[in-house]
């Protein structure tokens, strides 16, 4: 089948050194191709194609991204078009759109089960659909960084609430009102608890996609050349301009009053990530699994595309814990498609050791690290005590966590880490704060499992 689109499109039109479908960027490992997925949503016969692709054009190999984005890994020279055209050819890309750029354009962030979560204020799926269309057939917004992202959250016990977004919407229970608003704010996430942000005001569910088009076209308004994201906009213009200029924009009315200062959302629950959860309807269930370091391979691929297949109903998403998460599975088919997940190695209790640990490409993927944290963190799973988060980075551009994980051991040399703790996932000062300096793994695992750490204020060498 031919394409209008080839890998050089997207890096003609802009010189971006994010990778896409379209565009295969260089690693150490061979060439990467990310695919954005509408929602995390993969189909059975999508998770098929990239298995067949991966193996034919690429290492086998396939991560999924902190945003529920696939990365395939070690694409081979000579072999970029062909895999291009069969990614293609199952649907995926930026095709339905027309407009190579919406290959560059940020997935909205959802929560893996929208539509699904018995804890939700709104079905946020028709409206991230809505989002993304508009987002990806606006010409206009080929200007936008690759990087420039929007949250959409319907008030689910699942989701994602620590990565901070250039434009995050979050659905909020009015005392006074019955249709449902969103909360929003600039450059930040939704607030839990009180120390943080407060919203800045909310709009109607109906107004929220003719609001968030105005809100991008006042980025694009105002925004110096060198302002890629929100908070670059934010040193020069006051939220408030921003959301003024959006509101005489748009024509929508965005409602300010103290209820929505003072509205703190529900905390999440990450761990329903794992294992088996009931569905809004009360029958169906969503499972979900974690796979080592977020890492798969074409037969881990072939083995929920087959799990799909046997679920009717069954859909199949990638969540931003870099985990996956199958939908709608009738209880009679729980235990056996639990019992399959874990054959196919991926971890279904929050008791498991791979858990417990993240980690970005690494030495052997990645020129700007110091460490082989994939093969590091393997190392230390066993040893990182329970429920204790760690994530192992080979720099500090944090490629594999956009949220601060509890601990974090920065590579500063082959197998050897400074590592950093913090309480907070939206902590301001980076990783947090140092507490002991170029540990090797073994090292690091005493110090987590003493996990009354060193009652000093000042990092020691190891
Ligand atoms: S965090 Fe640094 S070392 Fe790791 S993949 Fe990203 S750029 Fe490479």
């Amino acid at each position: 089948m031919s394409h209008a689109f080839h890998s050089s499109d997207a890096s003609a039109l802009r010189p971006s050194a994010c990778p896409g479908l379209l565009r295969i960027v260089p690693a150490l490992d061979g060439g990467i191709c990310r695919v954005k997925l509408a929602g995390g949503e993969l189909s059975a016969m999508q998770a098929l194609a990239i298995a067949n692709v991966i193996d034919e054009h690429a290492s086998g190999i396939v991560d999924i991204t902190n945003r529920a984005n696939l990365q395939l890994r070690g694409v081979k020279r000579g072999h970029e078009d062909a895999l291009v055209a069969a990614l293609l050819d199952a649907g995926l890309g930026p095709q339905n759109t027309g407009h190579a750029f919406a290959d560059d354009v940020r997935n909205v962030m959802t929560s893996p089960v929208a539509g699904r979560d018995a804890n939700a204020l709104f079905d946020t799926t028709v409206l991230t659909r809505d989002l993304l269309t508009l987002l990806q057939s606006d010409t206009r917004f080929a200007a936008l960084s690759p990087k420039f992202s929007l949250m959409l959250d319907g008030g689910e016990r699942l989701m994602m609430l620590d990565h901070p977004h250039d434009i995050w919407f979050s659905a909020l229970p009015h005392p006074e009102r019955s249709d449902v608003l969103f909360a929003f704010g600039l450059a930040g996430c939704p607030p839990v608890v009180a120390e943080h942000e407060s919203a800045f005001a909310a709009v109607a569910a109906s107004d929220l996609a003719t609001f968030a088009r105005a809100l991008v076209h006042t980025f694009l308004d105002l925004a110096a050349p060198d302002d890629t994201r929100m908070r670059d906009l934010l040193t020069a213009h006051s939220a408030q301009s921003i959301v003024t200029h959006a509101e005489r924009k748009s024509g929508v009315h965005v409602l300010r009053d103290a209820s929505i200062q003072h509205w703190r959302r529900e905390p999440a629950d990450a761990s329903r990530r794992l294992g088996a959860h009931r569905q809004n309807d009360g029958e169906r269930r969503h499972v979900g699994a974690q796979p080592a370091l977020g890492r798969m391979t074409s037969a881990t691929l072939r083995g929920l595309a087959e799990l799909a297949r046997g679920n009717e109903r069954a859909t199949l998403r990638m969540t931003p814990w870099q985990s996956v998460l199958l939908t709608d599975i009738d209880t009679t088919n729980l235990d056996a498609t639990l019992h399959t997940l874990e054959a196919l190695g991926l971890a279904t209790t929050a008791d498991h050791p791979l858990t417990r640990v993240i980690a970005c490409a690494g030495s052997t993927g990645c020129a700007k690290s110091h460490a082989d944290t994939k093969a590091d963190a393997l190392k230390l799973a066993a040893h990182v005590p329970d429920p204790t988060q760690v994530h192992l980075s080979g720099c500090p551009r944090s490629c594999a966590a956009a949220h601060r994980a509890p601990y974090t051991l920065l590579a500063v040399a082959d197998g050897h880490y400074d590592l950093y703790h913090t309480h907070d996932p939206r902590d301001p000062n980076g990783f947090g704060r140092c507490i002991a300096r170029g540990l090797t793994i073994d090292e690091a695992a005493d110090v987590l499992q003493a996990s009354a750490l060193p009652p000093t204020d000042e990092p020691f060498d190891a």
